[in-house]
């Protein structure tokens, strides 16, 4: 399988796909369910206490704000609608009320933008969630209004549908938020988004597959420990991820190094002449080759793992491998990279801050770089990452000495 398409498999599921189906395990098979019943006085509370602690350390007010609806959702049902009181009058109206504004509410959560809590903005929020506790309350408490017939609306007996226990306002919302959140997930792959996707999935198996008791509390919990794995993963790969380019940055080097042990050689990869590159096409074109050219370099063969040194400066890291082992992959990049014409969006030259820094617009453009290598091993000479690195730096400076676009020793 192509690698790109691992690699999104992989950000889908990865965390928050194997938490959900961790839980959804644990809920099938009876020999586990004992644990169960020990896990639901502590795994909620858990939860609700990690993300709290989290968001607010992280300044992620989605993930408090997910944590406070799933919470209410999850003590309101116990309340009134777990057992036979689930049936019918308020437990039903309740829960087909929650059943129809969660996945909304997490779908609107997911879409909107960190703000913090303790300003204008976030107790907004506060008080949109506030005011439809007030009026579900509302509603389920006086029939007579007339709404929650709307709500507990389901259609035929004979359609398939209606094995599920859902009403049909609640089935819809569930579908537009499915549906909006895997258009999220196709456009942007973010953890956090994911996560949302995740959390969704949960909280429809809480609501429609688990019994409201045990089951519906230990998948409401599985939806926030999501949201909670989902930005400790984002907050790993901020610190780890290089920004501009999506690959490794510094951090991620300087650990990696720490980490080798016996052989192992070190490429430094410079782009040729791209001050010039950047007075021609501008700073965004150059942005934008950079990404291209890191993308490019993410699938080098030989068992390279690549970083962004800095600026336009890539390393590449080849452990258990010699120099003249890495040679032929070093070429063969050097030699794709000479020869694509990278496509870019000849952006406004005009050096002002683009609104969105992703798009930048203009008509298409082909353009060509060149780069240089240079390449080091450990060796008696060189005996730490940092000798080897100054080494690999020099003998970069000697390909730029020779004419660029090679790699030198
Ligand atoms: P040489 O062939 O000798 O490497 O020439 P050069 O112009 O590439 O020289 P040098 O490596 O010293 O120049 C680095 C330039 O790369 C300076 C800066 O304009 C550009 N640059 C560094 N970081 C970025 C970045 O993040 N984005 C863009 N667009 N340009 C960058
Ligand atoms: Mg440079
Ligand atoms: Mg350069």
């Amino acid at each position: 399988m192509n690698s790109v398409v691992i690699r999104s498999l992989f950000t889908l599921i990865v965390p928050g796909g194997l938490v959900f189906f961790a839980t959804v395990i644990l809920l099938q098979f009876s020999s586990l369910k004992q644990s169960v019943s020990s896990l639901v006085h502590i795994y909620p509370s858990l939860v609700a206490a990690a993300g709290i602690l989290l968001g607010w350390r992280f300044n992620r007010s989605r993930l408090v704000f997910a944590i406070l609806i799933l919470a209410l959702a999850d003590r309101t049902l116990l309340i009134f609608s777990s057992g036979s009181s689930g049936s019918a009058g308020v437990g039903l109206a309740l829960y087909n009320a929650i059943a129809f504004l969660l996945p909304l509410n997490l779908t609107a959560l997911s879409f909107t933008q960190e703000r913090g809590i303790a300003n204008v903005r976030g107790l907004a929020r506060l008080g949109i969630i506030f005011f439809q506790v007030v009026l579900v309350y509302v509603i389920c408490f006086f029939p007579q209004l007339g709404v929650a017939g709307y709500l507990n609306y389901q259609p035929g007996n004979s359609n398939g549908l209606s094995r599920l226990p859902l009403a049909l306002p609640a089935m819809l919302a569930f579908g537009v938020a499915f549906f909006l959140l895997a258009m999220r997930f196709i456009k942007r792959e973010t953890v956090l988004e994911n996560g949302f996707f995740w959390a969704l999935l949960s909280v429809f198996f809480a609501l429609a597959i688990g019994k409201i008791g045990n089951d519906s509390t230990i998948y409401f919990a599985t939806a926030g420990l999501v949201l909670v794995v989902s930005v400790i993963e984002t907050s790993h790969s901020m610190a780890f991820r290089d920004e501009l380019t999506g690959i490794p940055g510094r951090r991620a080097l300087d650990e990696a190094l720490l980490k080798l042990t016996g052989n192992y050689s070190v490429a430094m990869l410079d782009i040729d002449f791209f001050k010039k590159f950047n007075d021609r096409y501008g700073h965004d074109v150059g942005d934008q080759v950079l990404r291209l050219v890191a993308s490019r370099f993410a699938q080098v063969s030989g068992g390279g793992k690549p970083y962004r040194y800095g600026g336009e400066e890539f390393t590449v890291v080849f452990p258990g491998k010699t120099v003249s082992e890495t040679m032929p992959h070093l070429e063969k990049l050097r030699k794709e990279v000479a020869k694509t014409r990278f496509i870019v969006r000849a952006g406004d030259r005009r050096r002002k801050k683009p609104e969105n820094p992703r798009r930048v617009g203009g008509p298409r453009k082909r353009v060509k770089i060149t780069m240089s290598i240079g390449v080091a091993e450990r060796n008696q000479r060189y005996g730490s990452p940092p000798q080897v690195i100054q080494a690999a730096d020099k003998a970069l400076y000697r390909a730029k000495k020779k004419g660029r676009n090679r790699v030198s020793t």
